[in-house]
């Protein structure tokens, strides 16, 4: 039955481990619509031996190791998944279909993360602090928040674990992974660098589960001081909630539904290309597509038919040939979404100016690149994360105007502006409540800027220095200068 699919195992406590129930799951390639791997179905039994682990880790070797001596197996780490690129990359599109000319780009880029983050390792500093009474010395550590419980999508599966696992390796943290069902393969087969990169056992965990309750044991788990997610709204709440029980701390990346605000005196070409980069660019799977385009009045006709005719010219296809610019959508359930969001704009009177509809003959879960106009601010298409490359377009008269459409959502998690008026750029960056605005840009991240959202697009931020205080406690430690004695029944 699995004969010829490859086959990934978990890793804890440093050895290459199967579910202890011995069960396996397949995962389906969405381009062929066949298996192509399996990997094990880890319950809540496998988590808590994960859990242990991370915990023994922290407490035992790992808890001693410097910040230097963490650089110096950062660096290692970014060399190796760099040196290891195309056959992680692979594994990604096999699982999610995302175009390989993207994740090859992504995997190539995240050494740069790791290499960021071993530049901070060594510089976590605590403060001397001046108090009112000189007798005292008072000064503070940055300790590792300790073991961290991190879930993961299947849009981007390393890139939005590095982003959680950098700086909490940087900050001395040990951490447990469960990635998507959907995309388990390149977390496991990345976990396997850790060893040949010199980390002590346990350091790093992954238990791949079919089912949600291992997600959830994760998530409620009382061993765990801190949960790291990244997905959708609805997972993120009862995320936090189960996180809530144990008082832990969070970092939510959840979902968005961006605007892309285009004033009349933008250059339309540079914004026709921004706006396809922002919403069909990873077949609209990203957190921070850019699916409302709200666009002056004046220019609105001939922008749509910009858009429209470079969305008809997308090349869908094989995500690993290197010439296609759209892949399939990553998996059955996903597909079924995108298709009724299509349905549902078109019963509530939206105009499709290209696409608007599946298509078939390239089997798979293939959807056209969709720009619909005719919409309005409570249209279900306007409001919703399609999470699929699905465009809403409507207008606005003048600024104050574009801010309130831009803000009318309960998401926040990014945005663009495109003017070549320099005032106007920054006014309106300064008044978009989102977590990153892009002026005349769409879709850039670095290592060294923060990332995350207002509203329901989550909680904390990743990336930059940022990070580091996610994955950081802040001791407060007084020291007595006198020798002396004081009043025990008065507060010092
Ligand atoms: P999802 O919420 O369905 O699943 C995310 C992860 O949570 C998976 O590993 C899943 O197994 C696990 N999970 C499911 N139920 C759980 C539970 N009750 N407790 C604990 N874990 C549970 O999301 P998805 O469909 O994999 O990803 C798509 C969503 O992710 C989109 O909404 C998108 O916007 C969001 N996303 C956000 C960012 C960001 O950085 N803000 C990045 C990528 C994706």
């Amino acid at each position: 039955m699995t004969a010829g699919l490859e086959q990934f195992r978990m890793l804890i406590g440093g050895k290459a481990a199967d579910a202890i129930s011995g069960r396996t799951f397949e995962s389906q390639n969405p381009y062929t619509g066949r298996p192509w791997a399996v990997v094990p179905d880890g319950g809540p039994q496998d988590v808590d031996a994960a859990v242990r682990a991370a915990r023994a880790a922290l407490e035992g070797e790992w808890g001693d190791v410097t910040g230097f001596a963490r650089a110096a197996l950062l660096r290692r780490l970014g060399d190796l998944i760099g040196e290891n690129a195309e056959r992680l990359a692979r594994f990604e599109v096999n699982d999610s279909g995302k175009l390989y000319r993207e994740m090859i780009g992504q995997l190539t880029a995240l050494g740069g993360w790791y290499h960021y983050y071993a530049g901070l390792a060594d510089k976590i500093e605590g403060k001397q602090i001046p108090t009112p009474n000189p007798d005292y010395l008072v000064y503070t550590r940055r300790e590792p928040v300790g073991v961290v419980a991190m879930i993961t999508p299947w849009n981007s599966p390393l890139m939005l674990l590095t982003w959680k696992l950098a700086p909490a390796l940087a900050a001395g943290c040990t951490v447990v992974v469960k990635p998507s069902e959907h995309s388990p393969a390149s977390t496991l087969a990345f976990a396997e660098l850790f060893e040949q990169a010199g980390f002590p056992p346990g350091v790093m965990n992954v238990v791949s589960g079919l089912s949600r309750e291992t997600g959830e044991a994760l998530a409620g788990h009382p061993g765990v001081d801190k949960v790291a997610f990244t997905g959708s709204t609805a997972t993120g709440r009862a995320v936090a909630t189960a996180a809530a029980q144990n008082l832990n701390r969070v970092t939510l990346e959840l979902g968005g539904k961006s605007p892309q605000i285009v004033f009349p005196d933008a250059d339309l070409s540079a914004a026709a290309n921004g706006i396809v980069a922002g919403v069909f660019a990873a077949t609209g799977q990203t957190c921070m597509a850019g699916s409302r385009l709200i666009v002056h009045e004046s220019v609105h006709d001939e922008l749509v038919d910009l858009v429209a005719r470079r969305a008809a010219r997308i090349r869908l296809g094989d995500p690993q040939d290197p010439a296609t610019e759209m892949g399939p959508v990553a998996n059955a359930p996903q597909y079924e979404k995108v298709v009724h969001y299509l349905r549902t704009a078109q019963a509530e009177g939206a105009t499709v100016a290209y696409g608007g509809t599946a298509d078939s003959s390239l089997g798979g879960y293939f959807v056209k690149p969709t720009v619909l106009t005719g919409v309005s601010p409570e249209s279900t298409v306007v409001r919703e994360e399609v999470f699929g490359p699905v465009l809403s377009a409507y207008t606005f008269t003048d600024e104050t105007q574009a801010l309130t459409l831009a803000n009318d959502t309960p998401y926040g998690l990014a945005g663009a502006i495109w003017t070549k008026d320099v005032h106007r750029a920054h006014r309106v960056a300064a008044r978009l409540r989102a977590g990153t605005v892009w002026i005349n840009a769409y879709r850039v991240v670095a290592p060294s800027v923060p990332f995350g959202g207002y509203g329901d697009s989550g909680l904390g931020r990743e990336n930059g220095l940022a990070a580091i205080e996610e994955y950081t406690e802040n001791k407060s430690v007084w020291v007595e200068l006198t020798g002396g004695t004081r009043d025990p029944f008065t507060l010092g």
